[in-house]
């Protein structure tokens, strides 16, 4: 049976197929989520690349900032859920999820099922968010794909002292203007990045093993960070962006299962 999980974010739109609930056909992923084609494109080209038809379909979970406009969807369910659910098909022994998107960030206490317990979301404020890093990676003229490697590289990391993002964008101004060499400011604005973050965490808890969802799991500046400032390893998956699509494809094919059973 195949199960498709889409995950309509405010950045990404990604989709993943799953064969009976546990093997990962195919996914895909295109930049622009809600109020684009990108949800489209990427259900389009996740059948494509498992050479699968839409009637190939058992059942579609939606979830995501845009789950609720998605009208292929048999169920919409909450992005907790689906990046508890993601994060424990990949890490089965993870107990806190950090998830940072392109305008949230959250973090979610699961337990030894996958099923969300606790969180705290910061959506109100684009600092801690790939927002604030997509902002700086303009400004800066750099890829934020190349945030990790420079960050990596730095000498003395230039702190970022104000949390607004736009006063942050005058302080880096500045500190260009005034010959701060690029590594030490990406790794300052990665530091400010996981000192909001981890400040979540800490006031939700956090128990190991912990691991990083979302795009800004990729950044290797915010994830040095992070393990520095909660003083713990965080795995980090290639599937990182992925896992609430994949969760959400976990739960379609749990829900089909227990259709069967009812009616069976
Ligand atoms: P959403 O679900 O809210 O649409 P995503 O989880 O897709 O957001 O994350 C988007 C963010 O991920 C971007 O704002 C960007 O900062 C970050 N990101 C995406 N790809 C990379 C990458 N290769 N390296 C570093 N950061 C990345």
């Amino acid at each position: 049976m195949y199960t498709i999980g889409i995950d309509i974010g405010s950045t990404t739109s990604k989709c993943v197929i799953l064969r009976d609930g546990a093997e990962i056909v195919s996914r895909a992923l295109f930049t622009g989520g809600i109020g684009t084609k990108s949800p489209e494109k990427s259900l389009e080209e996740t059948l494509r690349r498992g050479g699968l038809e839409r009637s190939d379909l058992a059942a579609a979970a939606a979830t995501g900032y845009g789950r609720n406009r998605w009208e292929g969807a048999d169920w919409q369910l909450s992005e907790l859920s689906c990046h508890a659910m993601g994060a424990h098909q990949l890490f089965p022994d993870v107990r806190t999820i950090i998830d940072i998107g392109g305008q949230d960030a959250k973090v979610i206490a699961l337990n030894a099922d996958g099923r969300m317990q606790n969180f705290l979301m910061n959506d109100k404020c684009a600092a801690g968010t790939g927002r604030f890093l997509d902002v700086m990676a303009a400004v800066l003229q750099t890829p934020v794909a190349d945030f990790g490697d420079l960050a990596a590289q730095a000498g003395a990391h230039a702190p970022i002292s104000s949390t607004c993002t736009v006063f942050a964008e005058s302080e880096v101004i500045s500190q260009l203007a005034n010959g701060v060499e690029l590594c030490d400011l990406v790794a300052g604005i990665c530091d400010s990045v996981a000192a909001r973050v981890a400040a979540q965490a800490k006031r939700l808890g956090v128990t190991p093993r912990v691991c990083m969802s979302g795009g800004v799991a990729y950044n290797g500046g915010v994830r040095a960070a992070l393990e520095k400032e909660l003083g713990t390893e965080i795995a980090v998956s290639p599937l990182a962006q992925y896992m609430g699509a994949l969760g959400a494809a976990r739960y379609a094919w749990e829900k089909k299962q227990k259709e069967h059973t009812t009616q069976g």
